[in-house]
């Protein structure tokens, strides 16, 4: 496991599911975790389970996002990384999705993005340095799925604004890079019911969902001092999923 003792890690969405993975992992790698969410009672139950602070955060609010960020720097003087993975995945068909519908999931996922890294970035550009790992996804860059056209848009935005952000900051000690899951089985992903799961189970190639610590431990590498000469990149976590051609 990659060395991350004594770093300050902030997750958003770290109550739940992939985020709640990716601080159980951050935390044994050694680092000082933060998690984030908007459902308070929750977040502290989960933070008390893991050993770990809690923020209440929604991170559509820019301004809750830089008084999160700035919390973290009162309390613990720095912040290292920062794992934007907060989101959202109604399943809303396109012939019916409404301006609302789709602004929703642009707004947590995307717009949501923006205002915490922005926020992270204001605090690392003056450290030179910092870690930031953003939770994507297959769907949208490599995939489609039907019932998801806002989503996949989300997740394909929050690439294309990874790759311009870690251009802007790759002199300056900081790395922007993306974890990009496939299926994973998480709360959220409960929704989709269990013929969706078994019949994703039985067609990816490892025969299997991911893990929220799959993603965790690909969000670590990237958080960590070895992966310095990484910036930009995504790193596919989805069992073989995308892998056949028919
Ligand atoms: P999940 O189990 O539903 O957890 C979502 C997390 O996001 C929760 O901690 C939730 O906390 C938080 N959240 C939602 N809206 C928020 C807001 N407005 N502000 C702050 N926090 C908010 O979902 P998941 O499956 O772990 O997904 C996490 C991330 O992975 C998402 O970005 C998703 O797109 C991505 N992803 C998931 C999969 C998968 O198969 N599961 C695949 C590819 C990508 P509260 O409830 O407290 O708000």
């Amino acid at each position: 496991m990659f060395n991350l003792t004594g770093k300050i890690a902030f997750i958003s969405g770290g109550t739940k599911g992939i985020g709640k993975g990716i601080a159980k992992v951050l935390k044994q790698a050694g680092a000082i975790t933060i998690i984030a969410g908007t459902d308070k009672i929750k977040g502290e139950q989960v933070a008390k389970e893991l050993d770990v602070d809690f923020i209440s955060l929604d991170v559509t609010d820019q301004a809750a996002c830089k008084n999160a960020i700035d919390k973290v720097v009162e309390k613990y003087g720095r912040l290292d990384i920062l794992c934007s993975n907060a989101g959202i995945f109604p399943q809303h068909y396109l012939k019916d999705m409404t301006a609302e519908e789709w602004e929703l999931v642009h707004s947590v996922n995307l717009k949501g993005t923006f205002f915490l890294v922005q926020a992270a970035l204001l605090v690392m550009e003056q450290q030179r340095y910092g870690r930031v790992v953003i939770t994507s996804s297959i769907t949208g860059e490599i995939t489609g799925l039907a019932g998801y056209s806002h989503y996949g848009a989300s997740k394909a935005g929050q690439l294309g604004f990874m790759r311009s952000a870690a251009l802007e900051y790759a002199g300056q000690g900081i790395t922007i890079n993306a974890v990009m899951p496939g299926m994973i089985m998480t709360e959220g992903l409960q929704a989709f019911g269990d013929d969706f799961l078994n019949n994703v189970k039985e067609t990816t190639p490892m025969r299997a969902l991911g893990t929220p610590e799959d993603i965790g431990h690909a969000a670590c590498f990237l958080a960590s001092d070895e992966a310095k000469y990484i910036t930009g990149q995504t790193i596919v976590v989805d069992g073989g999923q995308i892998l056949p051609e028919v």
